[in-house]
């Protein structure tokens, strides 16, 4: 049985701002606030795991105990397939301190090239979410999505955030920086249907069901 969220606001253990704004999108259809953990000047935590579900429990239990309410976490990357899985839970990490991703993005591209990884069908990837819901008593609930792609080169568009501009899901002529937020990360289509795109809203799905009672 999973625990049920039972007050309106929630810590986003996170100092991206990326990610937080994708997540404050995600809560807002049920009502939740979200404080993210820069806005009440926690610290971030390191990421000791080599795992995203240890990652993720890791942020979001330092952020509940420091919070003394419940604090949402995600730990995500990139896996590219013919790299053995990189940059993978060191995603953040390839785009150095100044979090530059046009270096990162150029990166990937660079190491694909060199394994001759040039046409689409060898240029496979994925993002993984991990997410965690913690509560100051140390509870936890974990969920986890995925969604996967192609990695085109030069990147394309503006939106979202990361390594989107070079990600094309699998079914899409666009990557996802040319889809808009709402087709991103939006957990309905227009007709509202159930259609999460990417990994995180995909894991958000599963959270919603476990611990909202509701998508
Ligand atoms: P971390 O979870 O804080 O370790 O960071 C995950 C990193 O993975 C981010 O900084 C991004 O580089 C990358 N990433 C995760 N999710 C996405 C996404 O939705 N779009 C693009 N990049 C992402």
């Amino acid at each position: 049985m999973h625990r049920q969220l039972a007050g309106s606001t929630l810590v986003i253990a996170t100092h991206n701002i990326g990610k937080v704004r994708e997540m404050r999108e995600l809560l807002a259809p049920f009502g939740l606030e979200a404080i993210s953990a820069a806005e009440l000047f926690l610290p971030e935590p390191n990421e000791p795991g080599t795992m995203y579900a240890e990652n993720a429990g890791a942020k979001a239990q330092a952020a509940a105990r420091a919070s003394g309410i419940p604090a949402l976490a995600d730990d995500s990357g990139l896996a590219v397939d013919a790299l053995d899985g990189a940059p993978g839970i060191f995603s953040a990490r390839w785009a150095g301190p100044d979090r530059d991703f046009s270096a990162a993005m150029a990166r990937v591209n660079a190491e694909l090239l060199r394994r001759g990884a040039a046409s689409s069908a060898l240029r496979k990837a994925h993002f993984v979410s991990a997410l965690c819901l913690a509560w100051p008593d140390g509870h936890e609930e974990a969920f986890e999505g995925r969604v996967f792609g192609t990695l085109v080169w030069p990147p394309r568009g503006d939106c979202g955030f990361g390594y989107d501009p070079m990600f094309r899901p699998k079914g899409f002529r666009r990557t996802f920086g040319e889809i808009s937020a709402e087709e991103k990360h939006g957990i309905r289509d227009w007709k509202g249907e159930p259609k999460a795109l990417s990994h995180r809203a995909r894991a958000f799905v599963a959270l919603a069901q476990a611990c909202l009672g509701r998508v």
